[in-house]
């Protein structure tokens, strides 16, 4: 025997908390809808682990990020759970799912059966072992990916205080941590094989300002080589790191920041699986109809690219999140996710925004010694992607809006002396619908209609909700 729920919500993170708060809106009743998580407590803000959490002074801890106040929206407690009637189901890890009866087995032994599945199981660190290293075990290398490898951070980082730590991995989650760990006053080198820190989207100068803001704060960096083996003392704990470039590193702390897979091993032979995720269609439906999936789990197609996408960042979390909601309590009203990809990251006292796609050609502006620049994308002659560094509400709102339409480009040298008066100006431009006038300005760069009208209308609407979000998310004393 076990218990039956019409909605089941697999996982207990950042897409759960928002899916739950979208389920009630659209008039779920009590009993109706169930979460299933891993971890011992009710879905809170993951992004505040690497930010508020590891603050030396007064650090932000629960209840103070559960979802949704990472969006401006209530805060989720476990009481609000209770009060409308949604069980949650915490540390309990789902162990097997047969999609065909709908049903899942807890690894307590209960059977849970569902109507409707929403999959939110998000994905796990990548550990060492992974890429051939032994020592994840050791009590002072840390991985970060969910509350319980936050405590376990700052506990070996108060253990360790001016204390040297080695931070593998120069991606958003060594990037972080580093600037964290400096601000605890601990010497911080960052290891990573590329050429310059986070290679999956910074060009090279745009690297080079963080790295060199990194270094006056006393990070330092070794570049194209990786941890080979650790060193350890007679109690097991790490006190050297060995890099492929034969050189040593004392270490009291390590952490790993080396990327993240996804959680759909519950699925495989069962959905379809597409970029490492599990596919979805513009209804975030997998290819079984009673099951849907969301968040960094999820595939689905971007249509501003027109391809399949999986992204690993929470605006896509909880926007997805709700979407799929819609489209189970109100098939008929919903249409198709129409999603601007958009990140964000803050570390120390800099803070930057990134939407859309860094293909192509990438065209620099703005002063770099002045802590306001930034880089727009060009891809077959249309913008598709605007990164940010230091900007105004209004700056950042006419970068998305801008990526979001499109627009041709055709002098790039000219593109980089506007700069953001670029963006400014085709966000000021009478929107949208419309087409946008076709003309070719002095500057010779031209705009025209969208490659899609309707989806620039779409697309005005997302993205200034998604900038003014942004403003506030980035303006307000962050902390997750
Ligand atoms: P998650 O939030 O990871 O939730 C998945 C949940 O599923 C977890 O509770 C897990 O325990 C549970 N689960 C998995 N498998 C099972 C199972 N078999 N049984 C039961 N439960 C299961 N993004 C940004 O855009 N900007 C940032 O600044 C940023 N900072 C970040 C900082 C950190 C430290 C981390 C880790 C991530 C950060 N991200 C950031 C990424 C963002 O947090 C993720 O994109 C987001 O959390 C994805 O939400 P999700 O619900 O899909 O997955």
């Amino acid at each position: 025997m076990g218990r039956a729920f019409v909605y089941v919500i697999l996982g207990g993170g950042v897409a759960a908390g928002y899916a739950a708060l979208e389920f009630t809106r659209k008039g779920v009743s009590p009993g109706e809808l169930c979460i299933i998580s891993e971890e011992p407590v009710a879905p809170y803000e993951r992004p505040a682990l690497s930010k508020g959490f590891l603050l030396p002074e007064s650090p932000a801890r629960l209840p103070s990020f559960h979802t949704c106040v990472g969006a401006n929206e209530e805060r989720l407690t476990p009481k609000w759970y209770k009060e409308h009637g949604i069980e949650l189901v915490l540390g309990t890890r789902v162990k097997s799912v047969d999609v065909r009866r709908k049903k899942l087995l807890t690894a307590t032994g209960e059977t849970i059966s569902y109507k409707i599945l929403l999959i939110a199981t998000g994905a796990r660190a990548l550990k060492l072992e992974e890429f051939g290293v032994d020592g994840s075990e050791a009590e002072n290398v840390c991985y970060l990916r969910d509350l319980a490898d936050a405590n376990g951070l700052v506990n070996v980082m108060q253990s360790c205080s001016s204390g040297n730590a080695v931070v593998i991995g120069g991606g958003y989650i060594g990037m972080e941590c580093a600037a964290s760990l400096a601000i605890n006053k601990i010497n911080v080198t960052l290891v990573f094989p590329e050429v310059h820190c986070m290679a999956r989207l910074f060009t090279p100068k745009i690297a080079s300002y963080y790295e060199e803001y990194y270094q006056s704060k006393g990070v330092k960096f070794v570049k194209g080589t990786v941890l080979t083996s650790f060193e350890f003392d007679s109690s097991g704990k790490v006190m050297a790191v060995n890099l492929r470039d034969g050189s040593q590193l004392p270490a009291d702390l390590v952490v790993v920041g080396t990327g993240i897979r996804p959680n759909t091993s519950l699925f495989e032979g069962q959905l379809t699986l597409e970029k490492g995720g599990i596919k979805v269609n513009g209804k975030m439906q997998t290819s079984n109809d009673s099951v849907y999936a969301v968040g960094d789990v999820a595939a689905f197609p971007v249509k501003l690219f027109g391809e399949t996408r999986r992204l690993e960042h929470v605006d896509s979390a909880r926007k997805s999140a709700k979407h799929a909601v819609a489209a189970i309590m109100e098939p008929k009203k919903s249409g198709e996710f129409d999603y601007l990809p958009f990140f964000y990251s803050r570390v120390f006292g800099l803070s930057w925004q990134f939407y859309g796609d860094n293909v192509g050609e990438a065209v620099h502006f703005g002063d770099y010694s002045s802590g306001t620049f930034g880089a727009y994308w060009i891809s077959k002659g249309h913008l598709v992607g605007s990164f940010l560094e230091g900007g105004t509400k209004e700056e950042y709102e006419a970068i998305a809006k801008a990526t979001s339409l499109k627009p041709p480009v055709e002098d790039l040298a000219e593109l980089g002396q506007q700069g953001l008066n670029f963006a400014l100006t085709i966000s000021k431009k009478p929107q949208p619908a419309l087409p946008i006038e076709v003309s070719r300005s002095t500057s010779g760069l031209v705009l025209e209609k969208p490659v899609y009208a309707w989806h620039a209308a779409a697309g005005l609407v997302l993205t200034a909700s998604i900038a003014g979000f942004a403003y506030w998310y980035g303006r307000r004393r962050r902390r997750w």
